[in-house]
């Protein structure tokens, strides 16, 4: 059986106080014999005082990008082992605001799922289609182009340490998400591709949901049975909206 999991993606929000006052909440709330996984993705700078706050609770860390290169002269990057090396255990690549700001494309973001390999985190690999993409009929042509990326580069075992989020980029920061069957189709989808490669790997890798997931939607989210769990940017700084979405994740099963 797959652990649910629920990530929360600061995004480029966040002070030492509003961390502070976020996570002392949720580590009063959050029951730890939930059998879910809890992960924040604060922004950089406060990763080392966020981990090590977070040392001994229920709640893990990761950061929200990582560099492909593994150090050395690249001015403003962050290497997967620096990361490691402050308390992270997981880095998101790819995410859709990533691809669309700074240009990422799915070379660049499979060569960073495979810094995190080496750096010994877990990569959450975000896809997803935009709008456009979606009323043209070509989301499972894009989510399958940006899922192979990484399988060609890395292979189907690669897939044994890692995470994937479908993130459908229409449904990012806007208030609308997928409906709850529009997200376990391309769950769906997206298992049929790795299990083309390795049925017991596709069996096993989680595969999140993100997109203007809240409290009210998780629930129903999370009933569908090849979504795992959610990546949750906006309702992830609210700590009311962010436990009410683990208590969902946590009656899944
Ligand atoms: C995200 O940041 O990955 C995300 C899904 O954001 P939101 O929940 O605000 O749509």
């Amino acid at each position: 059986m797959r652990r649910p999991m629920v990530a929360g993606n600061w995004k480029m929000h966040g002070s030492e106080a509003a961390n502070g006052a976020l996570l002392s909440e949720l580590e009063l709330r959050l029951q730890p014999e939930w059998p879910i996984d809890v992960v924040v993705f604060p922004p950089f700078v406060y990763l080392a005082e966020v981990a090590r706050r977070l040392r001994g609770t229920s709640i893990a860390i990761g950061a929200q990008d990582v560099c492909a290169e593994p150090g050395g002269a690249f001015t403003g990057e962050v290497a997967a082992t620096m990361l490691k090396d402050v308390g992270c255990a997981q880095v998101i690549v790819g995410h859709s605001e990533r691809r669309r700001w700074y240009h990422e494309d799915d070379a660049l973001v499979a060569r960073k799922f495979g810094a995190a390999l080496s750096g010994d985190l877990t990569p959450v690999l975000c896809i997803g289609e935009t709008l456009e993409e979606r009323e043209a009929n070509r989301t499972e042509e894009v989510v399958a182009r940006q899922l192979g990326a990484v399988l060609a580069m890395h292979g189907v075992a690669a897939f044994e340490r890692a995470i994937v989020a479908y993130e459908p980029v229409w449904a990012i920061g806007t208030g609308r998400n997928a409906s709850p069957e529009q997200a376990q189709a391309v769950h769906d989808f997206v298992r049929r591709r790795l299990a083309e490669q390795d049925a017991r790997i596709a069996a096993a890798t989680r595969i999140l949901y993100g997109g203007s997931v809240k409290a009210s939607n998780a629930g129903e989210l999370f009933a569908m049975p090849d979504v795992d769990g959610g990546l949750v940017g906006g309702a992830s700084l609210v700590a009311d909206e962010f436990y009410e979405i683990c208590a969902a994740a946590a009656a899944r099963h």
